[in-house]
């Protein structure tokens, strides 16, 4: 195995080869899940990464064995600069992917077109437009669904995100479904997770087996195929017979994918995330200004990383409000 990989490996012999680096903390919409409704504290300009340290950051760590970069947010699309980011982080030969609420692709599309970005992932969690607007607490719904559209022109597969919140939009379960009949759309149900200020609790849960009945009631057990799973892919996949999409469930509540793990957070303010679920964080940039070498750091985060959750590791963990209120909130964090 090649040296440099093995810094990336931690002590449960998972090798992190994937970088989420959040771009910012602000975003466009307002979502429920995400976004505490009092907003958050935003960290002042100067103690953000500009676009030439998000690249040199992001160097390092491809240097050591990353070999894919998702960026993410708060709403990534809405940095001014982004295109000079993107830009720069193209220029390190791996896959760049990106997550985004949509609004504005259409601006961009033509720069992630040239730069032959494909890997774009839309959140979208209702096909009804007043529905989205009291989730994102923004009215926004028609041009999120033109830009899916223009996406779907564009690339042969698309990824739609749907956080799923009983009571809420647990009804569309089969509509959204129902989509992948004649699109290559891949409904990716993610369960709600609890960050700061999320109201989350088991109640507004909508699980995986759920989920499954859900679907399977429906369409007939014996049409829901179980399809084959990628290499650390965090999603249980899914497709009705006949169909020309899928659908994956994303269960890091019920039944979460630690075992496989491959990845590492970078906060929009530079520091190192293990985990989503982490309380814990390294600050990189800090280190990076200073002009000292931030490996053995990066290392030592990596060496730390608990075997599931950030601890959490039981459910009776995960659902214990005080034990996930140390964690910043999603939009902070980069989902
Ligand atoms: N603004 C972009 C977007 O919405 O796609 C990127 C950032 S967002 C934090 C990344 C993903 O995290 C989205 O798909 C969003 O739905 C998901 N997400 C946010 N809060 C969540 C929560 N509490 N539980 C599960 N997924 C969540
Ligand atoms: Fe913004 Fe994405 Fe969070 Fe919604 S999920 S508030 S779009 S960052």
């Amino acid at each position: 195995m090649n040296k440099q990989v093995k810094l990336l490996t931690d002590t449960y012999n998972r090798e992190h080869t994937y970088l989420r680096i959040s771009l910012t903390e602000k975003c466009n919409l307002r979502c429920t899940y995400c976004m505490p409704s009092e907003g958050i504290p935003l960290t002042p300009r100067t103690h953000l990464m500009t676009a030439d340290e998000v690249y040199e950051i992001a160097k390092v760590f491809v240097k050591n064995g990353v070999t894919k970069i998702r960026l993410t947010g708060g709403e990534p699309l809405v940095r001014k600069d982004f295109e000079t980011v993107v830009r720069k982080l193209a220029t390190l030969n791996v896959e760049i992917a990106i997550t985004t609420n949509g609004i504005l692709l259409e601006r961009y599309f033509p720069l992630l077109r040239e730069l032959n970005i494909t890997n774009i992932t839309i959140s979208i969690d209702s096909l009804n437009s007043d529905k989205n607007a009291l989730i994102t607490r923004r009215n926004q719904f028609k041009t999120v669904w033109k830009n899916i559209s223009l996406l779907q022109e564009h690339t042969e597969q698309v990824k739609l995100n749907v956080v799923l919140m009983k009571g809420v939009n647990d009804d569309e379960i089969v509509d959204l479904i129902k989509l992948t009949q004649h699109n290559n759309f891949i409904i990716r149900f993610i369960e709600f997770m609890p960050f700061d200020g999320n109201q989350w609790n088991t109640d507004k849960l909508v699980s995986q087996n759920e989920i499954i009945t859900t679907s399977s009631n429906y369409f007939n057990a014996h049409n829901i195929i179980r399809e084959k799973d990628k290499p650390n892919d965090t999603s249980r996949n899914y497709s009705v017979k006949g169909y020309k999409g899928s659908f994956s469930i994303i269960s890091s509540v019920t039944n979460p994918f630690c075992d496989s793990c491959n990845r590492i957070r970078l906060t929009a303010n530079g520091k190192l995330k293990n985990c989503l679920f982490s309380a814990n964080e390294t600050s990189l940039l800090d280190d990076y200004r200073a002009k000292k070498d931030i490996l053995p750091k990066v290392k030592l985060a990596i060496l730390t990383k608990l075997k599931a959750r950030g601890g959490m590791d039981t459910f009776e963990k995960i659902s214990d409000s005080k034990l996930h209120s140390d964690n910043r909130s999603m939009i902070a964090i980069g989902g």
